[in-house]
C-alpha cells in the first residue's frame, strides 16, 4: 500500500529526531508509488530502521514552502513529481547539469542544508530498457511520441547513450522543435512515417492515462511489427491500447514502471550513497 500523505513537519514529529526522512513531494501524491519503492530498499539495504519515506502533498504552488520545511525538518531527500519539478529547478541551490538542461529537478539531495537538484527520470528510463527489455539504444534509430517533461527526459538520455536517431513527434510541432537541442546531432522533428522505421517507439505523453484505450492521434498502430521495442510510458492501465497493438504485431513491449522503478534507484544512490537495491524495488511494485 502507498504510504498515507501526510506533511514535512508531521513526519518528523512521528519518527523523532534520529530516523532519516526522504520522501516524495506532488499532488495529488496518495497513490505514487515512490515511498513503496523507497521503502523496500531501504528494507532490503537493512535500512528499514534508519530511513523511512513519506508521500508529502503538496499543492501547486507551494514548492518553495515544502523545500524550507526540508531543511528545518532535516529531510535526507526528496522525489519530484507533477507538479512541482520545474518549480523545484529554480528552488534549489544547485542543479545538476541535466536537471538543468531539462529545466525539472525530480530527485533532491539534502547536503547539510544546502539542496542539491538532479534528475534521474531519462537515465532510469535508459536503466530500465537495459533491465527490462534489454535494449541498448547506442546506434539504433528511435522515436519519442511526445515533448513535455518525460519525453525531453528521454531524449536526453538516448543522446547520452548513443542513439543514431531520435526523432521527436508531438501534436504540437513548435514543442517538439524546442526539444531538438536535447538531441544533439541525433535529433529531428519525426513524422507519423517514422513509426515503421523505428527500432524504438516510446510513448511518452499522457495519452492511454486511466482506461489505457487512447491512442495518440498520430500513431498508426498498423504499422508496428516484429522486431520493434516500444514502451509506454503510461503505467497505469499497465498495458495500453497501444501496448497490446504493438505486442499483437510481434514487438517487444514495455510499460512504464520500469522507468519509475530505475529513477527511484538512482535517488536511493544519491541519498544513501549504496548501490540500490534494484530487484527488491521490481518485486515491490511489480505485482501493481
Ligand atoms: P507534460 O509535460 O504535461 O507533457 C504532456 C505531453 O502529452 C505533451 O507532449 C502533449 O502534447 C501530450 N499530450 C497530452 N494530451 C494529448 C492529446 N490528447 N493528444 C496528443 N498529445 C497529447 O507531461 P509529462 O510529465 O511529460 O508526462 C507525460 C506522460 O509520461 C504521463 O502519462 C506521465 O504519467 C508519464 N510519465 C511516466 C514516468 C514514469 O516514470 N514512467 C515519468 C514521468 C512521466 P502537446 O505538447 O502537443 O500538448
Amino acid at each position: 500500500m502507498s504510504a498515507r500523505p501526510t506533511t514535512i513537519d508531521g513526519a518528523r514529529r512521528q519518527v523523532g529526531p534520529e530516523l532519516r526522512i526522504v520522501g516524495v513531494i506532488g499532488s495529488p501524491v496518495a497513490h505514487s508509488l515512490s515511498p513503496v519503492l523507497h521503502n523496500a530498499a531501504f528494507a532490503a539495504l537493512g535500512l528499514a530502521g534508519r530511513w523511512r519515506s513519506f508521500a508529502f502533498e503538496v499543492p501547486v504552488g507551494e514548492a518553495a514552502g515544502a523545500l524550507e520545511a526540508v531543511r528545518r525538518a532535516d529531510v535526507s531527500g526528496l522525489s519530484v513529481t507533477m507538479p512541482h519539478k520545474a518549480a523545484v529547478a529554480a528552488l534549489v541551490d544547485e542543479c545538476s547539469e541535466v536537471a538543468r538542461r531539462l529545466d525539472a529537478v525530480n530527485c533532491v539531495v539534502n547536503r547539510g542544508g544546502w539542496l542539491y537538484g538532479t534528475n534521474t527520470d531519462g537515465e532510469g528510463f535508459v536503466a530500465s530498457l537495459a533491465r527490462g527489455v534489454g535494449f541498448d539504444p547506442a546506434g539504433r534509430r528511435c522515436l519519442v511520441v511526445g515533448a513535455g517533461g518525460a519525453a525531453r527526459a528521454v531524449v536526453v538520455a538516448l543522446a547520452e547513450a548513443g542513439a543514431a536517431e531520435i526523432s521527436i513527434l508531438n501534436r504540437h510541432r513548435a514543442r517538439a522543435e524546442a526539444a531538438l537541442s536535447l538531441a544533439g546531432g541525433a535529433g529531428r522533428v519525426g513524422e507519423p512515417s517514422d513509426l515503421a522505421g523505428a527500432e524504438l517507439v516510446v510513448q511518452a505523453t499522457s495519452v492511454g492515462l486511466g482506461d489505457g484505450r487512447a491512442v495518440h492521434p498520430l500513431v498508426d498502430t498498423g504499422v508496428l511489427h516484429g522486431g520493434q521495442t516500444v514502451v509506454d510510458l503510461v503505467y497505469h492501465p499497465p498495458r495500453t491500447a497501444l501496448l497490446a497493438a504493438a505486442e499483437a504485431a510481434g514487438a517487444t513491449i514495455a510499460n512504464g514502471l520500469g522507468m519509475l522503478v530505475h529513477q527511484a534507484a538512482l535517488a536511493v544512490e544519491r541519498w544513501t550513497g549504496r548501490p540500490a537495491p534494484v530487484e527488491a524495488m521490481w518485486k515491490a511494485v511489480s505485482s501493481r
